[in-house]
């Protein structure tokens, strides 16, 4: 089994913003970035893996493996050893040198809004449209009228209902209990789903974003500079999306700690066949180099690769796959990622490499 796709629900549990990185004309300074086509605000899969990887190294206790690679301002870039599981799920980049690049294991797609929370008379509800949901799986819904929506029937008496300043009709009734949610998704936002159009959810979207305003500090004065209000938009608190983490583990060799203890024993063992093999997959001898010298220094690398991967807690030497930090984590790629995501929850999304901040939280993930 090498090719498995995960998909995850996550919320927002601050206003999340991830910049383009320019000004837009218009009605903010710093705009977040969208889907060309469906102008829908997303949270970029380049973003979400940047953030993802840097904790995920933290957590398993190598910063070095964190963000982009390049060895800068006295970092030394990632290690980028077969022994690695950060370096294995996400790639590296070595030197300046990108043809020492090697992708990683895993793709992790852009977020895609899947429930939006909007003001209304009745309180918060959340829309979805009928291509979101599609794209999700959720099929068998529709409109008879492309300017109405539909709610469920507990949800107002009235025959009309306001999307922050958007006032809508009613359709008709929508049915929860068909729209196939995942579990994590609370009752009580599922019992608030208003459906409307496509063109509608745009719409609606795009003008409930949060806007808020901020100030420039001057770093050396450490107070703001003047004339340095800036305004940015936001996607809110408590909107639901969604994204794949799809592993194409194709070398089935992740170094969870079965794979290092049987390397460890390799090294130090007798059969000299074996470490040949070892040595020739991780590049560090070939059969051409039949002098001792450079084989003994071949064994001693591949051992310190496999050395790397332990470290000291509490005094005590351990695989840093039983650290505090790394309880719970399943040793696999797709472990590694959700240990990653996971701190994104406390921590946010934004962080080294990555123009962002805001936190998210893994409400469920769906079986595909
Ligand atoms: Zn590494």
């Amino acid at each position: 089994m090498s090719y498995e796709n995960h998909r995850y629900v996550v919320m927002t549990v601050d206003p999340v913003h991830v910049g383009t990185g320019g000004m837009r004309l218009g009605r903010v300074d710093l705009s977040i970035v969208r889907e060309p086509g469906t102008n829908l605000p997303k949270i970029p899969g380049t973003a979400l893996h940047g953030a993802i990887r840097s904790y995920a190294a933290y957590r398993y206790g190598k910063p070095r493996c964190a963000g982009l690679g390049q060895p800068r301002e006295g970092r030394e870039g990632h290690c980028g050893r077969p022994t690695c599981p950060i370096c294995y799920t996400f790639g590296y980049v070595r030197g300046e040198d990108t043809a020492q690049a090697h992708s990683g294991v895993v793709t992790i797609t852009d977020a895609r809004i899947l429930l939006f929370p909007v003001y209304s008379m009745v309180g918060p509800v959340w829309v979805t449209s009928l291509s979101i949901l599609e794209n999700f799986g959720i099929e068998g819904q529709s409109l008879r009228d492309e300017g109405k929506a539909r709610w469920p029937e507990n949800l107002t008496r009235e025959g009309h209902l306001n999307l922050g300043w958007l006032m809508v009709e009613k359709d008709g009734t929508l049915n929860v209990s068909e729209l196939n949610f995942p579990a994590g998704i609370p009752q009580q936002v599922r019992d608030r789903i208003v459906l409307i159009s496509d063109k509608l959810f745009t719409q609606v979207v795009n003008s409930n974003l949060e806007v808020r305003t901020s100030v420039s500090i001057d770093p050396e004065r450490g107070a703001a500079e003047e004339g340095a209000l800036f305004t940015y938009e936001a996607i809110p608190r408590a909107t639901f999306l969604w994204l794949d983490v799809i592993v194409d583990d194709h070398r089935g060799e992740f170094p969870n700690k079965g794979a290092l203890e049987r390397w460890k024993g390799c090294l130090q063992g007798t059969d000299d066949e074996a470490k040949k093999e070892l040595l020739k997959r991780w590049r560090l001898w070939s059969e051409r180099e039949e002098d001792t010298a450079k084989w003994e220094e071949a064994i001693g690398k591949a051992q310190s690769w496999v050395r790397e991967e332990k470290t000291e807690e509490n005094g005590q030497e351990k695989w840093r796959w039983d650290t505090k930090a790394m309880q719970g984590v399943e040793q696999t790629p797709v472990g590694i990622v959700s240990a990653g995501l996971a701190w994104a929850q406390d921590l946010g999304i934004g962080g080294m490499g990555t123009r962002g901040f805001g936190r998210l939280r893994k409400i469920a993930e769906v079986a595909q």
